[in-house]
């Protein structure tokens, strides 16, 4: 699934590649590993051959020698030895191979600016920061706003599933219910065939798609007893929806959206926001997936970052749209845009989606292709995007829309799938 050749043909860019992102990498050691797995394969051929010529020979033995005839013999035991000896050898070379080479990232696209966060490159800025003092009132944080109205409840979540998660209730759960129908609606006016998915995958799944489902460091939860995880994000099951197919390259690109729940274990996070909505085990996603051809990716990418810039403007949110820095772009992406609303009871931007194209690197990996002529199959390119990730949004959205009287304006977009409501809560 790894394009070896590639890594092999291109060694110094992989190797400048793996540099540039700073994650632990040894192109020179997959190539070492790959040259021995072939030299293997090829002796393991010869030897085969051999001892498919030694048992030919054999067909023949009723008219020979005794001592030719032991001969043979002895050379047709000492063959099928040696064949199974590098057999072991070449299963044992080919998971070393893999082990290896799933640790190299996919190649950067060359407008990526090289470095970490803070080499991040604003591409715009929608809208601008609310003036608080001029409506006589300060900012709040979204978890006082939503404990006022008793929109949520971490407490007893505690009790029942664990820190980190919560219950929304009253105006919160229909909020959450809204962002969805909300995001799911216009992404079908935009002719994304929209979904809900399962929200358990098998393990080759989540990992065709670039995400580690097993170690200490592993976001993803398992099912205990079974080959089962959690889904993180809806990007896994509608990766796993075209796995293993061709497409025919009239019906690229395949535009899906897909409502799903997400959950995360967070390994890492400690120390980081912890007060709220803001990083929770489990949310609810409405996300963008595309699979494009290769030569379309770069424009697809282009309008599905356009397409959530329209999106998070209709909600009267101030944002701002990051090419984000190699980095940060995890091993999958070739490139990334990550949209940071402005959270006022935070004082801070906050990620609140990403757009990746991740071209061919999990199309290889799930072994999904396009018919490009009669006979000539290639990977197609995919593509994710984040149309609304519920508790950020509902961050953004309590923190920006806040009242002088403490209720919360409901934006003008939300207010048909919220029932006509103009607020939330009560003076
Ligand atoms: P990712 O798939 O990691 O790019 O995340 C997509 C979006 O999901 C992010 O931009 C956030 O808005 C949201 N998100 C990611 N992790 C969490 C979390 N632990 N809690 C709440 N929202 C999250």
């Amino acid at each position: 699934a790894v394009n070896l050749k590639f890594i092999k043909d291109n060694l110094a860019a992989v190797r400048q590649n793996v540099r540039d992102r700073a994650v632990p990498a040894d192109p020179d050691r997959v190539v070492a590993l790959y040259d021995a797995y072939v030299a293997l394969g090829q002796r393991a051929d010869a030897l085969r051959r051999q001892r498919n010529e030694n048992a030919a020979r054999m067909k023949g033995a009723a008219g020979m020698q005794k001592e030719e005839r032991d001969a043979c013999i002895a050379e047709g035991k000492r063959l099928k030895a040696d064949v199974a000896r590098l057999e072991k050898d070449l299963a044992e070379a080919e998971v070393q191979l893999q082990a290896e080479s799933a640790k190299i990232p996919n190649m950067t696209h060359p407008d990526v600016p090289v470095g970490g966060e803070e080499q991040a490159r604003t591409v715009s800025l929608v809208g601008e920061k609310r003036d608080f003092a001029k409506d006589g009132m300060e900012a709040q944080a979204h978890l006082d706003v939503a404990l006022r109205h008793d929109l949520v409840d971490f407490e007893n979540a505690a009790r029942v599933a664990g820190n980190k998660f919560y219950y929304l209730r009253n105006e919160g759960a229909l909020l959450e219910l809204a962002l969805v129908n909300w995001a799911m609606t216009l992404a079908a006016q935009n002719g994304f065939t929209v979904m809900t998915t399962p929200d358990v995958a098998r393990e080759d799944v989540v990992a065709g798609c670039g995400f580690a489902p097993r170690g200490e460091a592993s976001q993803v939860y398992r099912v205990a007893e079974s080959d089962l995880c959690l889904v993180g994000t809806a990007e896994i099951p509608l990766g796993g929806y075209y796995a293993g197919q061709i497409v025919a390259k009239e019906e690229l690109p395949v535009k899906m959206a897909a409502f799903s729940h997400c959950f995360r274990r967070e390994v890492g996070a400690a120390g980081a926001t912890t007060r709220g909505l803001y990083r929770v085990h489990q949310f609810s996603k409405v996300e963008l997936f595309v699979l494009a051809h290769p030569e379309e990716s770069q424009r697809v990418h282009e309008e599905l970052r356009a397409f959530e810039e329209t999106l998070y403007a209709s909600l009267g949110l101030h944002f701002r749209v990051l090419d984000m820095p190699t980095q940060d772009l995890g091993h999958p992406a070739s490139r990334k845009y990550d949209i940071e609303a402005w959270m006022p009871g935070r004082g801070a931007y906050g990620e609140v989606s990403s757009a990746s194209n991740c071209t061919d690197y999990q199309a290889r990996r799930l072994n999904i292709r396009y018919r490009e002529a009669r006979g000539d199959n290639r990977f197609v390119h995919t593509l994710n995007a984040t149309a609304c990730a519920v508790p950020r949004m509902i961050v953004a959205i309590l923190e920006t829309h806040v009242q002088p009287d403490g209720r919360v304006r409901v934006p003008d977009a939300l207010r048909p799938f919220m029932g006509g409501a103009e607020f939330i809560g009560r003076a």
